[in-house]
């Protein structure tokens, strides 16, 4: 037995030296401490030694028991080890290769122009008012002075949701919105998106717009004039000249269309303002005494100015982009040029 339990260490031993890997080592140690291996099979034999033999044996199958569990844990130190320094060496990561940058995005030109026309009329001491998108014929027409049957009702190709329900064709209804609930002095400016049935070059179904309205006791013509050139200053640069045309609009009397000298070949004559200098941006007016009166302002108390523009326009003629139709493709070739 003797004999036995020291060839058993001798097999062990050499056979730990073949071990390649964990699993390996694993099943060598089932081999020989396991219930059924080779050590315990031995020392199941124990009993059938005389008194004594049996301490003797006892004594050495413990000397060999220790000295195999420590060979085992050994090697398993060992192979843990180069377990551990291949997984650092296969996720090595070099830290001297420039990182990867995230892609910014950019703001669409449409709200970089929205932006700054905001900018530009807060700094004037105008608050930002904003209404809803699918709005009643009243207040898309009729309280803006446009009953039904009248003429300027057709120029607006409107999408009509029901008989009395509509896209808004413009933002004028949120101007019957907002003075049905405060009085006067109202300085407010409106952005938001309008929709009519048209589609080419330079128009879209669906546009932006910038409304403006300020009601006050005394407000005059001359200071429409004054607070739309200080606008045209700072959208469009020092220097550029506007131009008041009279016009028509149901909501406005008297009406007038505002041109401002041509971005491109200012004022020389191109082919983006038609060899005429002038680019028309904008339309305003003083308010009309009807429109008042669908408010319950009186008219002889209050007088005011409203104007409106389209912010995409504006926004082509800044950045000189040929066709509307572009702000609406979601190209990023195109929104990534601003
Ligand atoms: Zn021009």
């Amino acid at each position: 037995m003797q004999e036995e339990l020291k060839q058993i260490e001798t097999e062990a031993l050499a056979e730990l030296k073949t071990v390649g890997d964990l699993s390996d080592l694993e099943s060598l140690r089932i081999k020989y401490f396991g219930r059924k291996g080779l050590l315990s099979t031995v020392m199941r034999g124990m009993g059938k030694l005389s008194k004594a033999e049996r301490p003797v044996i006892g004594k050495l199958a413990n000397e060999v028991r220790t000295s195999l569990t420590e060979a085992f844990n050994g090697v398993e130190r060992t192979l843990n080890q180069q377990a551990r320094e291949g997984q650092l060496a296969a996720e090595a990561v070099d830290i001297t290769l420039p990182g990867r940058l995230p892609r910014l995005g950019k703001k669409h030109p449409v709200t970089q122009t929205f932006d700054r026309i905001q900018e530009i009329f807060r700094g004037m001491g105008f608050q930002v008012a904003e209404g809803p998108e699918v709005e009643h014929e009243y207040y898309n027409f009729d309280a803006l002075n446009t009953p039904a049957e009248h003429p300027a009702r057709d120029a607006h190709d409107t999408f009509y949701i029901t008989d009395s329900l509509l896209l808004r064709t413009h933002t004028s209804p949120v101007q019957i919105r907002y003075m049905e609930k405060q009085r006067p002095p109202i300085r407010i400016i409106v952005p938001g998106r309008v929709y009519r049935c048209d589609s080419d070059a330079s128009h879209t179904p669906m546009f932006h717009q910038v409304e403006g309205l300020l009601v006050a006791e005394q407000v005059t013509f001359s200071e429409l004039k004054g607070v739309l050139y200080a606008f045209v200053q700072q959208m469009f640069g020092e220097g550029t000249r506007t131009r008041f045309r009279p016009h028509f609009f149901p909501f406005t009397e008297p009406s007038a269309e505002v041109d401002i000298s041509c971005t491109t070949c200012h004022g020389g004559g191109c082919r983006l303002c038609s060899g005429t200098g002038w680019l028309e941006i904008l339309g305003a007016g003083s308010v009309h005494p009807n429109v008042f009166r669908y408010v319950d302002y009186d008219p002889e108390q209050f007088t005011g100015f409203a104007f409106g523009m389209g912010v995409d326009r504006i926004a082509t003629l800044k950045y000189g982009i040929p066709d509307l139709r572009l702000m609406f493709d979601n190209d990023m070739r195109f929104a990534q040029q601003f």
